[in-house]
């Protein structure tokens, strides 16, 4: 499959490349480094995400050149999608996606119902920036510090900086290759992991308050609200990360961060959500996630849902009761 997508890529000029919205590291890093492989190519790119790009990721190199608004679709000969288990996980833009001839389908969830024409499809790969780095080899191009630090950060911000399950030894051997090739691990991290604003911090505080924990503790809820952000002046992208703090918690084997989003919903006592999903071990939640139309990973996985905020949380308390376990 590779092998196709290298020669799809070689004969195609004009070239998309987008990746989920409210994009994570691994959604930019594969972005900027697959984009900037292509340019070395001779393609002509468009950098495609819905979302604007979280604080954190502002630092990479040639993060400017990542469009929120997408050119009409005869102006592609191929699109390369990233990091989306579905095509509609790059939002509004699928429909018009769809009707570029060439769609290339790069991903790791295991929810990914191959919706390419060709599809680069790896579940054991730990980020989608491991697939570009394998890919960006094959294609002979040279790894330049830019495109590094994107792969870097790919690759350390999906691992959970090397905690998460989906840590293999890929993960480190490209890391190491992508410090030898000129990424400065202190400087990604300190951009990462290493300021936050005032109101982020009073927003961990409320979202901190916000966890519920299910009667025989296997269970954890975090929630924020709406008026959450509005009273620390925060964004959306200010949760990411939080849902850690509420599967750090002894006992815990699913951790819930539920997300009140801005979307109308369609009653008044309703809003919609974003429901993350982590998995300590051995509860599958990509299977919890389907269940619910959305997808994922075993260890992490997501959906939206519109509900009312206490019906949510009781499916969900329910739901704990019937963990399935990985096999
Ligand atoms: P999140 O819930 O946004 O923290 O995402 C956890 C994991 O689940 C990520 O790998 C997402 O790409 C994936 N995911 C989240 N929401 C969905 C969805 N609605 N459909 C498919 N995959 C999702
Ligand atoms: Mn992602
Ligand atoms: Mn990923």
């Amino acid at each position: 499959m590779m092998k196709s997508i290298i020669r799809q890529l070689a004969i195609h000029n004009r070239i998309l490349l987008a990746s989920h919205t409210r994009p994570d590291g691994d959604a930019i890093g594969a972005l900027l480094s697959m984009g900037l492989a292509l340019e070395k190519k001779g393609c002509q790119i468009t950098l495609y995400n819905e979302s604007s790009i979280p604080a954190v990721y502002r630092f990479l190199p040639s993060v400017h050149r990542i469009r929120e608004q997408l050119p009409a679709a005869a102006e592609f000969d191929a699109a390369v999608i990233l990091d989306c288990g579905n095509l509609e996980r790059v939002g509004a833009a699928s429909a018009v996606i769809s009707r570029i001839p060439v769609i290339i389908n790069i991903d790791h969830h295991t929810t990914n119902d191959h919706f390419g024409h060709y599809n680069l499809v790896d579940e054991s790969a730990c980020a989608t920036s491991e697939i570009i780095f394998r890919l960006v080899r094959a294609m002979e191009v040279e790894i330049d510090p830019m495109m590094a630090t994107a792969i870097y950060t790919g690759i350390l911000t999906d691992t959970g900086s090397f905690r998460f399950p989906n840590t293999n030894r890929a993960a480190f051997s490209i890391c190491e290759a992508m410090v030898a090739a000129g990424v400065q691990p202190f400087v990604v991290a300190q951009h990462v992991y290493g300021t936050s604003s005032m109101g982020r911090i009073r927003l961990l505080n409320l979202a901190l308050d916000s966890i519920e924990v299910s009667h025989d503790g296997h269970l954890s809820i975090m929630t924020v609200t709406q008026d959450m952000l509005k009273d620390t002046g925060t964004r959306p992208e200010d949760t990411d990360g939080l849902i850690n703090y509420a599967r750090w918690i002894q006992d815990v084997e699913v951790a819930v961060l539920i997300r009140e989003l801005k979307n109308k919903a369609t009653k008044p006592e309703h809003s919609h959500f974003h429901v993350s999903l982590r998995s300590n071990g051995d509860v599958d939640v990509a299977r919890i996630a389907v269940s619910f139309g959305g997808g994922g990973h075993a260890g992490a996985a997501g959906f939206s849902i519109e509900s009312e905020l206490s019906a949510l949380k009781a499916v969900i308390y329910h739901f704990s009761d019937h963990f399935v376990e990985k096999p």
